[in-house]
């Protein structure tokens, strides 16, 4: 989305960000593929939002207030991908509407992008209780809602927010800071992991860092074939 660079500036401004670090394409590594498990048992959006729904695969069903499916554009070039819904979204129905979701719009607003441009989903499609981390087990019981969402938009970028998506994702368990900084790969789809924007809240100071990942993310989507 093409913006000027005086309305860039003044985001990154509004952020706290003073850097801006263009990367040149070359600087952009790859890595291998990584695999992972079966789709969803359904063929379309409808079919797959009515299995996520209704789901009682894990024992956060019987917690939760409804399930969060995910929300914006269905054919876009960004995927972003969080941990689990929180006590707002899992009162709202909808991913990152709390204090890290107002930081993660100004951050995709500094790209030219919105909500309704990007598409926003999570690791989990239930809320942990207590805002606890994942469980495995529901995390494998939830991935085939996330695969199954990831062919049907196949996106240019997927960005990993946090270090639970990241590993998730990855199936790695090094550390966001190991991660972050270079581009990965699911299966075709370029990837590039960041912190998560609650973690950027408790450290403003590593928002730079955020940045130049989303320069590099932007970059990595910019250079894959259509
Ligand atoms: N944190 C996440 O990772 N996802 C959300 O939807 C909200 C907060």
């Amino acid at each position: 989305m093409i913006q000027s660079e005086r309305q860039r500036r003044a985001y990154l401004d509004a952020l706290g960000i003073d850097v801006w670090v263009p990367r040149d394409e070359s600087d952009v590594p790859a890595d291998e593929p990584v695999a992972h498990a079966t789709a969803a048992d359904a063929s379309d959006w409808v079919g797959l939002e009515q299995a996520v729904s209704s789901c009682t695969q894990c024992a956060l069903h019987q917690s939760r207030t409804q399930t969060v499916f995910g929300v914006g554009n269905r054919a876009a070039d960004w995927l972003i991908v969080g941990e689990a819904p929180g006590a707002d979204e899992d009162r709202r129905g909808e991913p990152f509407v709390g204090r890290a979701g107002k930081l993660l719009d100004e951050m995709l607003r500094a790209l030219g992008l919105d909500r309704q441009s990007v598409f926003i989903a999570n690791i989990l499609k239930c809320r942990p209780p207590n805002n606890r981390d994942p469980k495995q087990e529901e995390a494998d019981a939830c991935r085939s809602y996330l695969n199954r969402q990831i062919e049907l938009i196949q996106p240019r970028i997927i960005l990993a927010v946090g270090r639970i998506a990241a590993h998730q994702l990855l199936g790695r368990d090094d550390p966001v800071g190991k991660l972050r900084g270079r581009v990965h790969r699911l299966d075709e789809t370029p990837l590039v992991v960041t912190y998560h924007p609650a973690y950027l809240l408790r450290s403003p100071s590593q928002k730079a860092k955020s940045w130049r990942d989303l320069c590099l993310a932007a970059a990595a989507s910019d250079m894959r074939a259509s």
